[in-house]
């Protein structure tokens, strides 16, 4: 057979969640739309895919063209914007397009769910009355089931489940004829109408320039630049009040970990208009449901992390990406996306403004406010009368491993909870302690399958690898000589948590990390237990210094910062100095004042003395000159190609082979392979070679190129990914 297209025949290319970059050809005698979802089999299996370009020939010869088994709904699934962000997207990315569309769409919706919510309710058929207790007098659960439903009660399948009535007892009813399945459409169940409960605040000065110099006729980014405490939130707020009063929709991201119920509240309490919150605790089906309504514009504000960014809004009328430095907006594995960079794509799609919101503003948006691409917005003070932290370095001597033993640092601690305030302990490293080590014979407890160190978790008496999560004993004798003789070095956050309980055993010890907070509702509660007052020691990891607005804070220790002033990685400088200024940004919120203790030996380093003494601003312009000196981003366009293999050498290889056919386009340069650091992680040997190019274009041409290559391996032994804009050294 061959394709000579018949008159009522059409042709579509179809993108498919597959890892190829082309789409494929299917024929059919229905006419679909660009943007229509089918069903189409491929290599033996049915797939979900989404039509992306149609024509009246066939465009690939040779082979026999399959038709599309279905077509589902007869409209785009997705709404253009959100289409042709998806384009770009894999364009910038080199990412497959059917992936991409997979990545923006809930799993219930991409493996062919209807875009219309229905539930099924079982219910009781027959009229009059049924011989229940006589009949089913042997079948217990029968016969409970029935006369629930024979008083009218209506069970759908998350209900029946819940109540731990099986599929047989189920089909027997429904084979007695006495109960039959019940469809319906869903009704947005999560917009009961509430009425507004909180009031716009009465701007500040700084805070109504902010809000009244965003414009709403056209797409501009806009940086919005707000000391911890300047009251962003406020802005977003009222800005997004005016979207509203223009019968337009509102998308707001935010890191993950902020993602709190209290976050969510402030929103619904603030707006009459629905709310719907995007975050990694809903089941497939509430997520399913909630893109739903987004799509029908039914969900008028949208707040959600990362993959927000692809939400099917009708009608947008403003983008906020709220702490855009967040490293959780970039995409770590798969699909390397930065939903914050694809925040400004889809503004200029969509001609809306977008407000990039922080108090540390990443050196790519600053960048971008230099170069006159972004407008930016300053709130210099903090909104509510709160004075600005006071930071002061505390030096740690060389050679002392933990800074508890210090007796001055003790001191701060008790004077402030004798005060009944409360004190926040900053240490980026959960665990017990990073090291177990052998003091007779000077071992270390290594992971098997990685080129790193094994954490020691007491409270689960474990070692744990942080790489590649694997766990072990602890052992009671060294493995390498025998002795009793291993000792813990170093401290993470849980004994911290013991060692401060030993010195303030009266005050409550709250620690929060991943460990402790991984149900939302610890989290949660844990940060209602501070809020509500009374003096207490908050210890904890990076988590603690994600946006949250603690009341009664007046001091906050930041340990172990000296590493990222020496790392190798060039972003370290501007992550520690986010990371400090984040974490003092939650002491002092309120009425008393705040101080901030920098525990270090570079007490002389001045980037750290100008960091404390000037605002965040003029350091961060600093590290862009130096950025700018050594031909680094954002003044050079970076991109990663790692390739891992299980056996040693083969990526280095791999990647030699590739670096050596590469012809690089002008203004492009290929560094590498270089071998990480960590070379062994999770069983597999790394490897990776660094893009950098002047400008984009010439970056894109030479990375369209090596994908041509690394496409031509036939190696299954191996992977490779295409990182654009990376933002991990490997
Ligand atoms: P940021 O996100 O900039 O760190 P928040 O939005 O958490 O700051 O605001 C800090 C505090 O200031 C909050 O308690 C908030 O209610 C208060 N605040 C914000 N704007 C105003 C205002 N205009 N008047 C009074 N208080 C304000
Ligand atoms: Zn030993
Ligand atoms: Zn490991």
């Amino acid at each position: 057979m061959n394709n000579t297209p018949t008159h009522n025949e059409h042709y579509y290319q179809v993108a498919l969640p597959v890892p190829l970059p082309s789409a494929f050809e299917y024929r059919s005698d229905e006419v679909i739309q660009i943007g229509q979802r089918v069903r189409v089999s491929f290599s033996g299996r049915l797939l979900v895919g989404i039509v992306i370009s149609t024509a009246s020939s066939p465009q690939t010869s040779g082979h026999t063209l399959k038709a599309i088994n279905f077509v589902f709904e007869n409209e785009p699934l997705l709404p253009v914007p959100v289409f042709e962000l998806c384009q770009w997207a894999a364009r910038y990315y080199l990412h497959p397009l059917g992936e991409v569309f997979a990545a923006a769409l809930p799993k219930k919706i991409r493996s062919g769910d209807l875009i219309e919510a229905k539930t099924s309710y079982l219910c009781a058929s027959a009229n009059g009355d049924m011989p229940i207790d006589a009949v089913l007098s042997r079948a217990p659960k029968q016969r409970a089931l029935m006369s629930r439903l024979a008083l009218g009660e209506r069970l759908d399948r998350e209900a029946l489940a819940e109540e731990k009535f099986s599929q047989s007892v189920v089909d027997a009813l429904l084979q007695r004829g006495w109960a039959h399945w019940q469809t319906e459409s869903t009704p947005p169940d999560i917009y009961r109408a509430r009425a507004r409960e909180d009031q716009a605040l009465d701007a500040t000065d700084c805070q109504r320039d902010a809000i009244t110099a965003v414009e709403f006729d056209g797409h501009q980014t806009y940086l919005l630049y707000g000391v911890t405490g300047s009251g962003k939130t406020e802005v977003y707020l009222q800005l997004i009040e005016k979207v509203l009063q223009c019968g337009r929709q509102a998308l707001v991201l935010i890191p993950e970990i902020s993602l709190t119920p209290q976050t969510i509240e402030r929103f619904k309490a603030r707006f009459d208009a629905p709310v719907v919150a995007l975050h990694s605790d809903l089941t497939d089906r509430e997520r399913a449901n909630h893109w739903r309504d987004v799509r029908s514009g039914q969900a008028r504000i949208i707040i959600g992390t990362r993959s927000a960014i692809f939400s099917p809004t009708r009608e947008l009328g403003l983008i906020v990406v709220d702490e855009e430095h967040d490293q959780s907006y970039k995409q770590q594995d798969g699909f390397h996306y930065s939903a914050r960079d694809l925040a400004t794509v889809r503004g200029l799609i969509e001609k809306v403004p977008v407000v990039l919101g922080s108090a540390t503003p990443s050196l790519e948006s600053l960048q971008n406010v230099e170069s006159g691409k972004y407008k930016l917005l300053n709130l210099p003070e903090r909104a509510n009368g709160a004075q600005k932290e006071q930071y002061r370095l505390f030096p740690v001597p060389q050679g002392q491993t933990s800074a508890f033993p210090d007796p001055a640092l003790l001191e701060a601690i008790r004077k402030v909870l004798g005060k009944g305030e409360q004190v926040l302990v900053m240490r980026n490293r959960r665990g017990y302690a990073p090291v177990l080590y052998c003091s007779h014979c000077q071992w270390i407890a290594q992971c098997s399958q990685c080129d790193a160190r094994l954490t020691l978790h007491k409270a689960r008496s474990q070692l744990q690898c942080h790489h590649c999560g694997d766990q072990q004993g602890i052992p009671s004798q060294c493995p390498s000589c025998n002795q009793f003789s291993l000792i813990p070095l170093g401290e993470g956050t849980q004994r911290l948590e013991s060692m401060l309980n030993e010195h303030f055993p009266e005050y409550p010890i709250i620690r929060i990390d991943s460990d402790s907070t991984q149900r939302r509702s610890a989290l949660e509660s844990m940060l209602n237990q501070v809020n509500a007052g009374g003096p207490c020691i908050l210890v904890g990891t990076q988590l603690l210094a994600k946006g949250h607005h603690f009341t009664g804070i007046t001091l906050a220790l930041v340990l172990d910062i000296d590493h990222g002033f020496f790392s190798s990685d060039y972003r370290a400088v501007e992550r520690t100095a986010q990371l400090i200024i984040q974490t003092g940004g939650r002491s002092g919120r309120e009425s008393l004042p705040g101080a901030v203790y920098l525990s270090t030996t570079l007490q002389h380093l001045p980037e750290l003395q100008a960091l404390i003494k000037s605002d965040y601003l003029t350091f961060a312009h600093n590290l862009l000159r130096q950025r700018h000196e050594h031909k680094l981003p954002p003044y050079a366009n970076h991109a990663a190609i790692r390739a891992d293999a299980r056996r040693p050498e083969a990526a280095y290889q791999f990647l030699t082979g590739i670096a050596a056919k590469i012809r690089p386009s002008r203004g492009c340069e290929v560094l590498g392979p270089i071998r990480p650091s960590m070379e062994k992680r999770a069983g597999w040997y790394r490897a990776q070679l660094l893009i950098t190019g002047k400008n984009r274009q010439s970056r894109a041409r030479t990375l369209i190129e090596i994908e041509h290559l690394l496409r031509k391996t036939k190696n299954r032994a191996l992977r490779w990914s295409i990182d654009v804009d990376p933002s991990e050294p490997v």
